[in-house]
């Protein structure tokens, strides 16, 4: 199958190619370091992730023998025929696919690689990308036949900034020159964007910035830096000289994340611990690149939310593993919720009725806190609570728009809880609508906070109702939604010194009453048709509902054991700097 998803790399509309002239240190102080050139670069990357991206692997065989190739489990020699990767490129494009990536093992020495190129460029994919080693691009006939054959953008993956460093982690003397003449070969040539893949490890950390600098100097502008992953060779074979503690090597990554600042320069970093990215929040990996990760080891994830067999990485590997918190943290945490009917919250949506009675055989035994029902009016909401096998002990909440409030008050039969959207639903409160309720949460955006810090409305609200109010921060799954909507750490704060009771925020922006978010939530279209839990849809949840962080900074917090910090794009938008850790004095 071709694997869809998204990734890196800048989209072609947002670059130029054959950009080659010589960056030197000095020149570094002229360029701004705004945050508007971080905003404008987080778009653009953004982008890039949203865009679907078709790989395809052409080889299980590479020239190189990398001492950190997490592919190396997967190599047996062997090429994919052409008529079989041409069947995934097209099944790809017709899947809606606009960039096609050849990769392997190393694709370029495929046999039919060109062949391959053009097909891609012919069917109709806006852009046809590479990721190699480069040897092959140092046959200038390869390199001019690549391009004429529609090739787009080459990535190479050089980890050294000499040829001895280089060569040693490629396991291949010569590497170096000869994928250094690749890149001078197609720049040469022009109209092929060349970016590099940095793999950081315990012989290159203390050199990525000379890595990056020796390639800036060849023109080259856009830089991906991949943490070591504790698969494969790297780690089988080469575990002691590849592995580093972070703590003691970090002020040599602050030195290439300072490369960050200059206009025109795409850094992205892949699987790098958020917690250190304090100051470089906009070098935290985009979250939806999870899901390219999970892809990479589909079985094992599709194999543990059916069976429960854990995956065949489980084990000392963990310790080392970005996606820990995604797979073992709380996929496992997810299926035992979902086996003994132990999760916190339902939500269901009474537009979708169809996929609760799908669902219902799994979710019936559920023994929930909150059954959070999303409506567009009273009576569909009225409806749906007929359906559901779940008693009067959890709380009720009804999602729906305010003017639906009146209507169910009337018959409010379950439901005690309300949550409310938008500057009318504060109208509402201040006309007393929703008082009949034991709690009534209010979705935060600019716009109500706002209003809620007039002081004409702070006054305005009954004392009652504002005892019930909780203003909950949403999550986004996008960066940009949360840079549009959210309130900033300031609002928060003043809403919080106006007595507002917040949810799902920490407590040293929220105070003492701040209360969780909506963790350890299923929907019923979590559920698969197989009635397990589907792995994609788990992954959107894990992102929208359980992807936070904290800064290096709070291990000092007296509630650090108990606090999750931040949802990801809030914490992309505002910077770990917002969190301030609690001390004895002033817990
Ligand atoms: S956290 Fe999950 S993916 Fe990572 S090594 Fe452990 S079992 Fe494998
Ligand atoms: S642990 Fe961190 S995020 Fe949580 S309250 Fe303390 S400082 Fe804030």
């Amino acid at each position: 199958m071709p694997t869809i998803m998204s990734g890196n790399s800048v989209p072609s509309e947002n670059r130029t190619t054959g950009d080659h002239e010589r960056v030197d240190r000095a020149e570094e102080t002229a360029f701004v370091d705004s945050a508007d050139l971080f905003v404008e670069k987080d778009i653009t990357k953004e982008t890039a992730v949203k865009q679907k991206r078709v790989w395809v692997r052409l080889t299980r065989l590479c020239n190189q023998r990398c001492t950190f190739c997490l592919d190396s489990w997967n190599q047996n020699g062997t090429m994919v025929k052409a008529s079989e990767l041409q069947a995934f490129i097209r099944r790809g494009y017709e899947q809606g696919g606009e960039r096609l990536i050849l990769s392997g093992g190393e694709a370029t020495v495929h046999p039919d690689f060109l062949k391959l190129c053009r097909y891609g460029k012919e069917l109709g994919y806006r852009w046809v990308q590479t990721v190699t080693n480069g040897q092959m691009f140092a046959y200038p006939d390869f390199a001019r036949k690549a391009k004429l054959s529609g090739l787009d953008e080459a990535t190479f993956s050089m980890h050294g900034h000499d040829a001895k460093l280089h060569d040693r982690l490629v396991g291949l003397p010569g590497a170096f020159d000869r994928a250094n003449q690749g890149i001078r070969n197609l720049q040469a040539l022009g109209g092929v964007v060349v970016n590099i893949d940095i793999v950081i490890n315990r012989m290159n950390v203390a050199h990525i910035r000379d890595i990056i600098d020796f390639y800036m100097n060849m023109g080259i502008r856009e830089f991906d830096l991949l943490y070591i992953v504790p698969f494969g060779r790297g780690f089988e074979e080469y575990r002691e000289q590849l592995f580093f503690n972070l703590d003691d090597s970090f002020e040599h990554l602050q030195r290439a994340f300072e490369v960050s600042a200059q206009p025109g320069v795409y850094l992205w970093t892949n699987r790098f611990p958020v917690s250190y990215l304090e100051g470089y929040e906009h070098l935290i990996q985009e979250p939806h690149k999870l899901h390219s990760e999970v892809n990479g080891g589909r079985h094992n994830f599709d194999g543990y939310l059916k069976t429960g067999t854990p995956p065949d990485c489980y084990g000392e590997r963990c310790n080392h593993c970005f996606l820990n918190g995604l797979c073992k943290t709380t996929m496992f945490r997810y299926r035992t919720l979902f086996l003994e009917g132990t999760f916190r919250r339902i939500r269901i949506d009474a537009d979708r009725p169809a996929d609760w009675d799908r669902a219902a055989p799994r979710l019936v035994n559920q023994t929930p806190n909150v059954v959070h029902i999303e409506a567009k009016t009273a009576k569909a909401a009225q409806q749906l609570v007929s359906r559901l096998p779940y008693d009067d002990k959890p709380l009720w909440v009804a999602e729906l728009p305010v003017e639906e409030v009146v209507t169910l008050a009337r018959e409010p039969g379950r439901f005690r809880g309300l949550r409310l959207k938008g500057q009318r639903a504060i109208e509402g409160l201040l006309a007393g609508v929703g008082a009949e309720f034991d709690r009534i949460e209010v979705v935060l955006n600019q716009d109500v906070a706002n209003k809620l810090l007039l002081p004409e409305t702070n006054t305005s609200l009954e004392p009652e109702l504002k005892k019930k109010l909780v203003l909950v921060l949403p999550n986004h799954p996008y960066l940009s939604e949360s840079r549009a909507n959210d309130p900033g750490v300031e609002q928060l704060r003043d809403l919080v010194t106006a007595q507002y009771r917040l949810a799902n925020v920490p407590r040293c922006i929220g105070g003492d009453n701040a209360t969780a978010g909506d963790f350890d939530e299923i929907t019923p279209q979590m559920v698969g048709a197989d009635l397990h839990l589907d792995t994609d849809l788990y992954v959107d949840r894990y992102i929208e509902g359980e992807y936070y962080s904290k800064s290096l900074r709070c291990k000092d917090c007296v509630v650090f054991h108990e606090c999750r910090g931040l949802h990801i794009n809030y914490l992309r938008n505002v910077g770990l700097g917002a969190l301030k850790p609690l001390f004895k004095a002033n817990n």
